[in-house]
């Protein structure tokens, strides 16, 4: 059956006709085998979308409904689960990717994801350019007749810094290569690459999909005949693949996906607001201001502006270090996307170095985007959405004014961040310092 609506497809898409026993809620199959026929193949070559389960590394139950689920709502054909978003990354980069081919990667994007491009890949005899993807002609200049593939991340993680999916597809097409979106910031509720011209669309289900902090996974979204390679070269032969249990519950958290998406941009507009106004912040950064510096985009490609937003503030290292110790509801940790409240502070120095390596225009850029930042991904129904732009906009010369002397950091905000919040807001903060002394090398 064919469901128009996203908030039906969410929980709908992918059921069975009628589940065994008459279930209403999607059954649990956790059997790593099935019975079967004697005469069946037992090469992975030989899989087509007809061929009854046999082994749940091949396929199960309750992961195939989540990959048809998934795929519904990125109006697409099919979907591959893997153990966790960078599974689902690599697995594209190793079947898409061999010596001789040449990748463009976003020069910012989530730092696992960047790591690999400058450790692995070139040792398999892939070259990678890393290229600033908000720059249409950088973009263009990267690409060369070799180049298989294009792979951006909008909103990337950690800066929001948006890619326009239109005009990057079609300049990836025009050497005949594929665009792969990782739009795990956006969620298939704010943003549809594939009708954009992207080729694939990756997510890290461990986010907003899954969406409550529980569970690990990873999917590809694309062309059934694409991803029937991928699952038997890399889902069934390198074998990361979903675990049904983890696939259960990420299946019971996306029932509620457009829910709770509306929920975290209302947050996040209510708190870009606040911060807007509050003395010791200098600029915020989120895709649903006109200060946002790619407002326009933003509202080309993406339905709502999302859940994440950055700011900039005075002696940002001391305010995160304060925030660390007094917000009541957030914990020290990685990830973002759930119901949870996370802080995290890291240092830009030690994530040039070990990720990003980006150096004279390429630092200047994202220091420009970045300076002192913090970034929000706010849950909570419960807040009204307060519309900053009007005002913004006197708002925003005066912090260009003030942030020539910024003291840089950058931080991260997800969920129920600020004490001040109601109840019902869940969140994550993530902190970073341009200034560079504490933290870890990357986020997940
Ligand atoms: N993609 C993005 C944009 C991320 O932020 C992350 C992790 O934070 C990943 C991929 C990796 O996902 P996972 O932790 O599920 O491997």
């Amino acid at each position: 059956m064919k469901y128009t609506s996203l908030r039906t497809r969410a929980i709908h898409a992918g059921e069975s006709a009628r589940a065994p026993g008459g279930a209403v809620a999607p059954p649990l199959h956790m059997a790593n085998s099935y019975m079967t026929e004697a005469d069946l193949s037992f090469s992975a070559e030989r899989l087509t979308p007809d061929s009854p389960y046999i082994y749940t590394r091949w396929g199960n139950p309750t992961v195939s409904m989540l990959e048809k689920r998934v795929a519904s709502l990125e109006g697409s054909e099919e979907g591959l689960c893997f153990s966790s978003g960078m599974a689902a990354i690599t697995g594209l980069f190793t079947h898409l990717l061999g010596t001789g081919d040449h990748l463009v990667m976003s020069d910012v994007a989530y730092a696992g994801a960047v790591e690999y491009t400058y450790d692995l890949l070139p040792q398999m005899g892939v070259a990678v350019t890393h290229v600033d993807v908000s720059d249409l002609d950088a973009v263009r200049d990267a690409l060369r007749p070799n180049t298989r593939l294009v792979h951006i991340e909008t909103p990337c993680n950690p800066i929001l810094r948006l890619a326009d999916i239109e005009q990057i597809a079609r300049l990836a097409h025009g050497v005949g290569a594929l665009l792969s979106v990782d739009s795990t910031f956006a969620s298939p509720v704010i943003t549809r690459p594939l009708m954009l011209g992207a080729g694939l669309v990756i997510h890290s289900l461990t986010k907003y999909l899954g969406g409550h902090g529980d569970a690990l996974g990873g999917i590809i979204v694309g062309r059934s005949e694409l991803l029937a390679r991928i699952r038997s070269r890399v889902g069934i032969h390198a074998g990361g693949i979903l675990s049904p249990f983890n696939a259960w519950l990420i299946l019971r958290g996306l029932t509620t996906l457009p829910l709770r998406m509306q929920a975290h941009c209302d947050s996040a507009m209510h708190i870009a607001a606040m911060l807007t106004q509050h003395p010791r912040v200098k600029r915020v950064i989120y895709p649903g201001l006109d200060s946002h510096p790619q407002y326009r985009l933003a509202q080309k490609q993406m339905r709502l502006p999302g859940g994440m937003l950055t700011f900039q503030a005075d002696d940002g290292e001391k305010m995160a270090r304060q925030l660390q110790r007094r917000l009541q509801l957030v914990s020290y940790a990685v990830s973002l996307g759930h119901v949870h409240s996370l802080i995290y502070y890291i240092g830009t120095d030690s994530i040039m170095e070990s990720t990003f390596h980006l150096r004279g225009g390429g630092l200047t850029a994202y220091k420009d985007y970045a300076g002192e930042v913090f970034s929000a991904f706010l849950w909570g129904w419960r807040i009204p959405m307060i519309c900053a732009a009007t005002w913004h906009r006197r708002w925003a010369n005066a912090w260009r004014r003030r942030t020539l002397n910024a003291q840089p950091l950058q931080w991260c905000l997800a969920g129920r961040c600020l004490s001040r919040l109601p109840p019902g807001a869940g969140s994550l903060l993530l902190l970073r310092s341009l200034a560079g002394s504490a933290g870890c090398p990357a986020t997940a």
